[in-house]
Formats: structure tokens, sequence, C-alpha cells
């Protein structure tokens, strides 16, 4: 059964280990090409993600970097496909490429309508405002005695990503800044890797209004596998994944779950789901646990075709 995952940090995996290559099986990290293919994924979301000691003035030049790198990958390989629009999802469901999106997690970058514009030049699809600090655009989850929202910048921003066609993903923003998005989201938008705060109390998870108001704007909720989001304890196993699609499920049906994993991005993997190739597993699991396979192919791939076709089409 194909797959869409909508987080993996596997752009960072070159920073950690130089002989990193992601077209050879590698034991230390949980994305590769060869396991892929063995979880028959047919689209992954690559992050942009700039880690705190870039912050905030070499912010641009890391996401650089790391875009660049991203479009090194593409080009070396004739497996992967670039994702931009509607069209390349529908000629990848009728080719037998991987997708790759590209994702900007954190936009210490963005300080302009006209950087944001640049990025969208550079193929950037999705963009999380924030990760767990301030900056220019919002308040992060970090920063949540502040009690901040969007700022003026933030939310122009937000209104020119919606123009160009790039996604919004609000994992990592601060309640207030969800709020925002809220009232002023004019298209739908997903929390690509976030859990259920009510099955674990973390602060990266989202409340059941939260879980409403994605549902009710027709957007995503992309589970994690780290298991400090998954259990209080943070040893984990598939059956404590399911639990939270199983609050989601139950709260506000199933159209509006699928996986993030936040693979290559997590220091620990549920039992089971240690790395990307074992994701069927977890069809398994959901098999035994009377999903049926319609059900499981929504979590799977059918939630976002039709939320790509809602915001592209
Ligand atoms: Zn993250």
């Amino acid at each position: 059964m194909n797959k869409f995952i909508g987080h993996i940090d596997t752009l960072l995996n070159y920073d950690q280990d130089k002989s990193y290559d992601f077209f050879t099986n590698n034991d230390n990290f949980h994305v590769d090409l060869v396991k892929m293919k063995k979880a028959g994924i047919k689209l992954a979301v690559f992050a942009v993600y700039v880690e705190s000691k870039y912050k905030p003035f070499w912010a641009l030049e890391r996401t650089l970097e790391l875009i660049d790198r991203f479009h090194n990958l593409i080009e070396s390989s004739q497996e992967l496909q670039l994702i931009k629009d509607l069209e390349d999802i529908e000629s990848l469901l009728e080719n037998d490429k991987i997708g790759a999106l590209l994702a900007i997690e954190g936009g210490e970058g963005i300080f302009s309508e006209s950087a944001l514009r640049i990025l969208y030049r550079l193929d950037v699809r999705m963009i999380a405002l924030t990760w767990n600090q301030r900056n220019q655009l919002a308040d992060g989850i970090g920063e949540l005695e502040t009690n901040g929202g969007l700022t003026t910048l933030g939310k122009k921003i937000l209104s020119a990503m919606e123009e160009l066609g790039i996604i919004l993903d609000v994992s990592h923003l601060a309640p207030a800044g969800f709020w925002d998005i809220v009232k002023i989201a004019k298209k739908p938008f997903l929390a690509s890797h976030s859990n259920v705060l009510n099955v674990c109390n973390n602060k990266r998870n989202l409340d059941d209004e939260q879980l409403k108001a994605i549902a009710e704007n027709k957007g995503l909720i992309g589970l994690n596998f780290a298991p400090a989001f998954l259990v209080k304890d943070k040893k984990a196993d598939i059956s404590d994944v399911i639990r939270h699609i199983d609050y989601i499920r139950d709260l506000v049906g199933i159209e509006n779950i699928v996986l993030g994993t936040d693979y290559d991005g997590i220091d620990n993997t549920p039992k089971g789901l240690e790395d990307l190739g074992k994701l069927d597993n977890l069809k398994e699991e959901l098999l035994r646990r009377n999903y049926s396979l319609q059900e499981i192919e929504q979590i799977f791939i059918l939630n976002w075709l039709n939320f790509f076709r809602r915001i592209w089409g």
C-alpha cells in the first residue's frame, strides 16, 4: 500500500555523519531510499529545519544550504520526483517514482514577502512559521507564557503563502498563533507532526479544540512517532501510536488523520517502528484492531490526496 509521510529531517543526516548516503541502506538513520521503497513511500515532505545555533543571523544562510542539499538529492536521482503542484501529484500516481516536497520548519529566514516569493521559486511548498522559539512571524510553543500570536508580518506572510499555494504547517506554533490562524486562514492547513494532548500531555501536542478546528477547516493531523509525544513514560510501541489514531478518529473522524513520523528528527522511536522500513507493521496492527483496508488507505494516502486537491485544485 502506497504511503505519504508529512515530516522527515533526513536532510540533516549529512551534518551528523559525513558518510551518510541517501541512496544506500544506513543502519544509523531512520530514512534512506532503500527504506522508502521497502515501506512503499510514494511521497515524503523533506523539512529544512534551522537549528537554534543559526538563529537569528545565519538562519537564511542555513535555510539556503539545506534547500541546496534537497535539490542536489533530486538532481542526482532518477527515482525522486520534485512535487510543486497538483499536476506533479497526479503524474506521481502514474509513475514509479517517489515524490519529494520541500518544507521549511522555522521561518527565521523570511523577513519579507519578496523573501517568501524567492523561497517559493526555490520550490518551497510548505512552511511552519516557527520552531519552538519566538521569531519575527510568531511565537513558538517554547514561548507559552507570553501568549503571543502571529505578528503583523506573520499575518502578511500567511496571506502571501495562501496566494502562492504554500501549505501552512502549524506544528510547533504556540496556541495564540494557532487561533489567529483559525481566524484568518482562507485555506486548509495541517499540523505535519503533532499528536493528541489528551492522550499524552506534552505541550507539543494538540488539545481537543485544536483538533476540532483543524478538522472543521478540512486540514490534516500528521502523527509524530517521538515516544515523548506518544506516552508519558517515553517508552512507546505501535499500540501507543494507535491510541492517538483512535482518539482523533472518535473525536473528528478518520478523514483528517495522516502520518507525519518526524523520522530522522527524533532520538528514539516506538518499538516496532524503529525506522521507516518498518512502517508496514503499523498497517498490520491497524488491521488486527479492525481498521478496514479502506480506512488504512485513507490514513496512508487518500486523506493527503484530498488535502492537496483542496489546496492546489
Ligand atoms: Zn519539528
